[in-house]
């Protein structure tokens, strides 16, 4: 195989930091590397890298992935169901987990074969692909190095909008959390692996040259940078990374995404307040200890209402993320969900029916869990004129009371009442297709 063309990243939907940074390692090692979003554009490489982030992807882009002449390798979240990847996409290979070692190595086999097939990575850990109609899996790859990342930037960072930021910026992987719902502690592990500061600034002022503005820090959950430990919280190191972050972005153009409400402290939030853009975005989920058990999110709806009090203390605007419908929710854990809504008077809220996620434990309790049984699949009598299932009833309902118990009433118009049902309505119809997706039978 030649290297005289270019090869290709490509990102479906929008800039993912996964995708900028395997075009920046795969530049790194030597090789030219184009960098690709959407799938407009005619791919022109024998090599493409494919990152996709959400399991809907495997049901989207099955026309283009057929009409790709290039040997296609899928990574990214998704690969936490290698088996699922191989059945609905026609992809050459997938790398499973984190990809950097296992990029290099497949690289260093296009030096040596022409034309290569799926099997002949059979010898490299962290890989799967098709042998005729059986799947070969050949192990997860081991956990990379976090030193010395450095993303290739696309020129036109400065339009990416990913919810307000130009960037997710990664400065640790892995959490110690054990949330039923989460890839994360799946595909980076449960131990935290933190970058060095001088890497995420360096990386940051690349970003900045190149023309991103707002930069979002991600990894999980934030607060857990520098900790070795789970409810060890290392505030030092947490608090130096958003001054040091800060001093280059300003404190407008800085967002700290998600946090968890038992790991916060008077010092974490006052950094928060004087170096960001003053939000913090807590995972709540659930108004009832029943269901946040069930979650294993490892926290109670008094942590809640106490981290909320501390936040607002130090003058910080306060988000919260809630999932409903999250199997064995009953109708008063889902209620207790929305008496915790309206007495938290958020700033802002976001309410999701929960995502089955292949290789999650919620992804194997969904399978294991009947249509028939599945409220999702349940007609709503309530809204029986939108169609609706009980789970996308609750998505609605929560979603309305978020709108007037915040902490500045918005007036429930027509057209805001239109866009909740038009939102509820697509997020029930993506996991419904998530749901059969994964509940298709596989050969393995
Ligand atoms: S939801 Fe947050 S705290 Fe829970 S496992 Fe995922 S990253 Fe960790």
């Amino acid at each position: 195989m030649s290297y005289k063309k270019p090869i290709t990243v490509l990102t479906p939907e929008f800039y993912s930091y996964g995708a900028l940074l395997i075009a920046g390692l795969i530049q790194k090692y030597g090789y030219d590397v184009k960098l690709q979003k959407g799938f407009d554009e005619k791919i022109e490489s024998d090599i493409v890298f494919i990152s996709l982030q959400s399991t809907i992807h495997l049901l989207n882009y099955i026309e283009e992935l057929k009409n790709m002449d290039a040997f296609t390798i899928v990574g990214g979240p998704v690969t936490l169901s290698p088996e699922l990847i191989l059945e609905f996409l026609p992809v050459d290979l997938v790398v499973i987990g984190e990809g950097e070692n296992t990029i290099y190595n497949i690289l260093r086999v296009f030096e040596n074969i022409t034309n290569p097939t799926g099997t002949d990575f059979k010898d490299m850990s962290g890989v799967a692909f098709k042998n005729g109609t059986n799947t070969i899996i050949t192990g997860k790859g081991s956990p990379a190095s976090l030193d010395g990342h450095l993303s290739m930037v696309p020129n036109n960072i400065s339009s990416e909008n990913i919810r307000g930021a130009n960037v997710y910026l990664e400065t640790h992987r892995g959490c110690p959390g054990n949330c039923g719902f989460c890839g994360v502690p799946c595909f980076f592990g449960r131990k935290v692996r933190s970058r060095p500061l001088k890497d995420i600034l360096k990386e940051v002022e690349h970003f900045l040259r190149n023309g991103a503005q707002r930069i979002a820090i991600s990894g999980g959950t934030g607060s857990l940078y520098g900790s070795s430990k789970f409810k060890n919280v290392d505030d030092e190191a947490f608090v130096e990374l958003l001054r040091e972050i800060s001093n280059l972005t300003g404190p407008k153009n800085l967002t700290i995404p998600d946090i968890r409400v038992d790991l916060i402290s008077d010092d974490i939030l006052e950094a928060i307040n004087k170096y960001t853009n003053g939000w913090v975005f807590f995972g709540i989920e659930s108004g009832s200890d029943r269901v946040l058990k069930h979650m294993q999110k490892g926290i109670t709806v008094d942590q809640i209402r106490e981290a909320v009090d501390m936040a607002r203390k130090h003058n910080i605007k306060t988000a919260g993320s809630f999932i409903v419908a999250y199997p064995g929710e009953e109708e008063e854990d889902f209620q207790a969900t929305i008496d915790l809504a309206d007495d938290l008077m958020l700033d802002d809220y976001f309410i999701s029916i929960a995502e089955p996620i292949p290789g999650t434990d919620l992804g194997d309790e969904i399978l294991n869990l009947s249509f028939e049984d599945n409220i999702l699949f349940q007609k709503s009598q309530k809204y029986a004129k939108h169609d609706f299932s009980i789970a996308e009833e609750r998505a609605l309902d929560l979603m309305m009371e978020s709108y007037i118990f915040r902490s500045y009433p918005v007036p429930m118009t027509q057209a805001l009442l239109k866009n909740l049902i038009d939102e509820v309505k697509s997020q029930g119809n993506h996991i419904k297709r998530v749901t059969e997706l994964i509940k298709t039978p596989i050969k393995r």
